[in-house]
């Protein structure tokens, strides 16, 4: 049995002030014997806010990004490494993102550097893969997600895996309100678990946590959650705003 994972993504929105109301609301609302791993991604300037409102409550600190240096520091302007997430008191880092591949140029090698540093940070990628609409149109979704997964996964063994959380965002749901269907989303689901079991056997891939992320919404949630192979959801307009994101986080 996997424990849902909600995750928020505020990307470039919330100033520190807002981020800490949300994060003390969220705190507040949490009932006892929640089966769920929450997370919230704000961006770098509210993170250490974030984290000493959260405390030790079990929702978690997500970085947005990170940079790939295994060094933990050096002359890379405008960068945040591994070593300063862990110390702002992060325990997940978004890695691949669709906006970080297609608006910064981030590429399948960068990106499994970032993931392989992560890693060795102890930090819990969220690593990202999804087609873009043409790539799904034109009947490619499945290798452009096996090629995502085989060069961003590169080198990660087998230990590590159990760190991993894998995001299933389809470029074209991402930010449109155009979500994929429980159906459309099982499906690639199922293919990253059994890409999974191949690489990493059938234990792990069994383990594995596949999130959802592209348009989800207090409507959309638990359709998406009843599918097998769904376990959780990364979250980005809708975990704006507090009553949006309780309204996901309370889809039973
Ligand atoms: C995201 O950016 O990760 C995301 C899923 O965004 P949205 O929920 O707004 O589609």
């Amino acid at each position: 049995m996997i424990n849902p994972i909600i995750a928020a993504n505020w990307k470039m929105n919330k100033t520190i002030g807002e981020a800490a109301a949300f994060a003390r609301e969220l705190k507040g609302s949490l009932t006892e014997g929640m089966e769920m791993d929450l997370v919230l991604a704000p961006p770098f300037t509210a993170l250490s806010r974030v984290a000493e409102i959260l405390g030790d409550s079990p929702i978690s600190l997500a970085a947005q990004n990170i940079h790939e240096a295994p060094e933990g520091k050096g002359a890379f302007t405008g960068e945040i490494s591994a070593a300063m997430l862990v110390d702002a008191g992060c325990k997940f880092v978004i890695v691949g993102h669709s906006e970080r591949r297609t608006l910064f140029g981030e590429t399948d090698e960068r990106i499994n550097e970032k993931l392989l540093t992560a890693l060795r940070y102890r930090l819990k990628p969220i690593f990202c893969v999804g087609e873009s609409l043409n790539e799904r149109e034109k009947g490619k979704a499945f290798r452009v997600i096996e090629g995502q997964l085989k060069e961003g996964l590169k080198n990660v063994v087998f230990d590590d895996t159990e760190n991993v959380i894998i995001a299933y965002e389809p470029v074209w749901a991402i930010g449109t309100g155009r979500t994929a269907t429980p159906g459309q989303a099982e499906e690639i689901h199922r293919y990253i678990r059994d890409f999974m079991a191949e690489y990493y056997g059938s234990d792990l891939a069994a383990r594995l946590p596949v999130i959802y992320g592209g348009s989800v919404n207090p409507d959309n949630m638990a359709a998406l959650m009843a599918e097998k192979d769904i376990n959780g959801v990364l979250v980005g307009g809708a975990s704006l705003k507090i009553d949006s994101f309780l309204g996901i986080v309370n889809y039973q």
